[in-house]
């Protein structure tokens, strides 16, 4: 059941309250360009964390039809200030024409962008049973930019995030990663990671984790990588279930609020990117996709307009203040300094 205080919060007051704070800051929230493709193939996935905003587990089976990936790919092969093709899930690698789509994409020259969740590439494929152990030699071969999840540099909170085992699988895949040259080739085969609190807190500061990150992971494992990209938790789905839950949602919420950073507007995803949803509905975002929050003007793929999206006005709520809380929260990490 839910908290009763927590419940009692006006949704739509919030709302207001971060377009207004964004207003008064003298920022906007205007798209500044359009050239990136986020899509979400599938909400397969081998893992089932708990925190998950999408409800991924290996039960789920939702996948983007074969007419929706070949309009991306023709959406691909017309824009060419489509620039990146980020693909994400569930875990992308188990779709059907997951190698199909990355080898298209890089054959069309787009810089590819794989959610890899690190131990999709140890486990059988959850409803094949095939192998996956191949597909660190398919990245190196095709030249994607791989970004994961590790929760933290210790077993004992990754498998508390993720579930048991799981640090000690993403360890191999990332030994496995760094031998074929991810995240030691000095930003020519791209290893970036991404930490998150495992509670209602901001996350450190980026820089300093990234150092402790590094240093603890290469002492114990042997372990390199580009760049740590530190998020702060949406207050979405199952993690604002879990707030209600415990009553903290208010207090997480004036947290969030309260380290809003005007810097950290400028460069929040939703200004330069589109999010397609399985199928083939379009969001500003993966969390508005989430939260049912299509395109009004431009709401699918049938109906793609380069100019409409760019005139668009992005859909805000009261999660957004996750994304310009402190230094900014963004797929590509920090998106302002503090
Ligand atoms: S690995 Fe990612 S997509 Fe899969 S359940 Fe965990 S958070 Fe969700
Ligand atoms: S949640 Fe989405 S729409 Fe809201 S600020 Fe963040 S990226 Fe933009």
């Amino acid at each position: 059941m839910e908290n009763s205080t927590a419940a009692t919060i006006p949704e739509a007051k919030v709302s207001t309250a971060f377009a207004n704070r964004v207003f008064h800051s003298g920022q906007d929230l205007k798209p500044t360009a359009l050239d990136t493709l986020q899509i979400n193939i599938t909400k397969l996935c081998n893992q089932a964390c708990v925190h998950c905003h999408v409800d991924s587990s290996p039960r789920r089976r939702e996948a983007m039809s074969d007419e929706t990936l070949d309009r991306i790919l023709a959406i691909l092969k017309a824009d060419d200030q489509i620039k990146t093709l980020d693909i994400t899930g569930g875990a992308p690698e188990l779709h059907a024409r997951f190698k199909d789509v990355v080898k298209e994409a890089r054959a069309l020259g787009k810089t590819v962008m794989i959610r890899h969740n690190l131990t999709v590439a140890q486990d059988p494929h959850p409803v094949t049973k095939e192998s996956m152990h191949d597909l660190p030699d398919f990245f190196a071969e095709y030249g994607v930019e791989i970004v994961s999840s590790l929760p933290y540099y210790q077993e004992f909170f990754t498998d508390k995030q993720r579930g048991s085992g799981v640090f000690k699988k993403s360890i191999t895949t990332l030994q496995q990663l760094n031998e074929r040259g991810f995240g030691t080739s000095g930003g020519e085969r791209v290893l970036n990671l991404v930490y998150n609190p495992v509670g209602a807190f901001l996350p450190p500061n980026q820089e300093d984790l990234e150092k402790t990150y590094k240093k603890h992971l290469k002492e114990n494992f042997g372990i390199s990588f580009d760049q740590l990209f530190a998020l702060t938790n949406m207050p979405i789905h199952r993690f604002k279930v879990q707030l209600k839950r415990l009553g903290t949602y208010e207090e997480y919420m004036e947290t969030l609020s309260g380290a809003f950073n005007p810097a950290a507007a400028k460069g929040i995803m939703c200004r330069n990117l589109v999010s397609v949803a399985y199928d083939g509905t379009l969001y500003d975002c993966d969390f508005n996709q989430v939260l049912g929050m299509k395109l009004r003007d431009v709401p699918d793929l049938q109906s793609w307009n380069r100019e409409k999206l760019l005139k668009r006005t992005i859909k805000t709520d009261d999660h957004c203040f996750g994304c310009t809380a402190g230094a900014g929260s963004s797929c590509g990490g920090n998106t302002a300094d503090e």
